[in-house]
């Protein structure tokens, strides 16, 4: 079967991770892959999610499927974190939410979904996007097209572009947004320029779709939901696919969830009806151990504190290696204006590395930076800050 089958490409990020493990040098660091670091290197247990753990334990009496949507209290606090407590989305009940493995899981089922109604639309992606947005969407059979984001030249967001782009957009076409901390640039829209992207949604009839994969890594979990609340206002359909991958980090316990938020309860019934029947040909239930330990730390008052801080914690140390990184390029003399990389949110930054300076980073130094010059902060230790400066300096010249 697999004699004339050319072998596929490994994964542009994963296939990095790889080529660092089988890296001997003991100096190398991995700025690839987005996963958060301590200063110690380590990707942690939070230690909100090891007390759930420990309740969970002990409560634990079945190991039965979940219903096909998940447990109704993680969905229920999944609602209450995305929109806010008070939130008439959540309210009324014309939101819907299904646990998705992932937040790759949730834009999956969403898609799926999608093409059973919209089988035509064109899904547009902004320009540029993280990797697997293309292939999760060309899977499920959508053509893809782009709308404006990044200005390379000024490193920051092309408001502009992206408005005259998005004008453009026909009716019934899905529009795929980053909510915050965009993923690979950093570069985020303000609640004014949400507000503004919600209007026109509204006004050309597009479809949104959220991808909200970093609440809390921008500024915190209220404000990085500003574009999440500029579309409910709205009252238009949207979908979010949402993830606790980085927030709680739960990466390998696949904890994410597809939300579908229509006009009405009565709407948002219907939709519910088909994310059921979507999820059941594709997993047809979902894992439960992350979403319950998730429900088990918002649920509780003392635990979601905990992991607020915790939270806190991850994006103060990654905000000082941004500030560290900037400060030690300047130090060492190289040429231009880093001060970006501060103003960029959540754990990467386009440092604006060319592809021959990533590369010889890998080769020469064993520093690990994906093609394109995406850079994680979070790979970056005070143990390893010097070297990276040195080397990118080095590279520089
Ligand atoms: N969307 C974006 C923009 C991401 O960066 C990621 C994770 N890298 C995801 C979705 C998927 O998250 P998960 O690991 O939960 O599938």
């Amino acid at each position: 079967m697999w004699r004339n089958v050319e072998t596929a490409p490994a994964d542009s990020i994963l296939g990095l991770t790889e080529a660092f493990k089988n890296d001997t040098n003991p100096e190398k660091v991995n700025l690839g892959v987005g996963v958060y670091k301590d200063e110690g290197g380590k990707t942690p247990v939070l230690q909100c999610v090891k007390a759930a753990e420990k309740i969970l334990l002990e409560k634990e009496e079945t190991k039965s499927y979940l219903p096909i949507t998940g447990d109704p209290l993680y969905a229920s606090e999944v609602q209450k974190l995305l929109f806010g407590e008070d939130s008439e989305v959540v309210s009324t009940g014309r939101a819907v939410t299904a646990h998705a493995p992932g937040g790759t899981g949730a834009l999956r089922v969403g898609a799926e979904l999608l093409k059973k109604f919209n089988p035509d639309a064109k899904v547009w992606i902004s320009s540029p996007t993280w990797a697997n947005h293309k292939g999760v969407f060309s899977a499920a059979g959508f053509e893809l097209a782009e709308y404006s984001y990044y200005d390379a030249a000024t490193k920051s967001l092309d408001f502009d572009g992206m408005v005259e782009s998005l004008n453009k957009v026909p009716a019934g076409d899905i529009v795929l947004l980053h909510t915050c901390c965009h993923n690979p640039s950093g570069v985020d829209l303000n609640e004014a320029q949400w507000k503004n992207i919600a209007e026109i949604g509204k006004e050309r009839g597009w479809i949104p779709f959220l991808d909200f994969a970093y609440q809390g890594f921008g500024e915190s979990v209220e404000s990085d939901r500003c574009g999440v609340v500029a579309f409910a206002a709205t009252g238009v359909d949207f979908f979010v696919a949402s993830s606790f991958s980085k927030n709680f980090g739960l990466y390998n316990e696949r904890t994410g969830a597809i939300t579908v938020v229509a006009p009405n309860a009565e709407d948002g019934a219907v939709a519910m009806s088909h994310l059921k029947t979507s999820v059941r040909v594709i997993y047809s239930n979902p894992p439960a151990h992350g979403g319950l330990v998730v429900a088990t730390i918002l649920a509780d008052a003392e635990l979601k504190k905990q992991w607020l801080q915790e939270l806190s914690g991850m994006c103060d140390r990654i905000k000082e290696m941004r500030s560290a990184l900037v400060d030690g390029l300047a130090s060492r003399g190289v040429e231009g204006d880093f001060s970006y990389i501060t103003s960029q949110r959540g754990m990467f930054s386009f440092s604006g590395l060319s592809d021959d300076v990533v590369k010889w980073l890998r080769d020469n130094r064993s520093i690990y930076v994906v093609g394109g010059g995406r850079i994680n902060l979070a790979g970056l230790t005070r143990a390893n800050i010097d070297y990276v400066c040195d080397s990118i300096a080095e590279a520089l010249k």
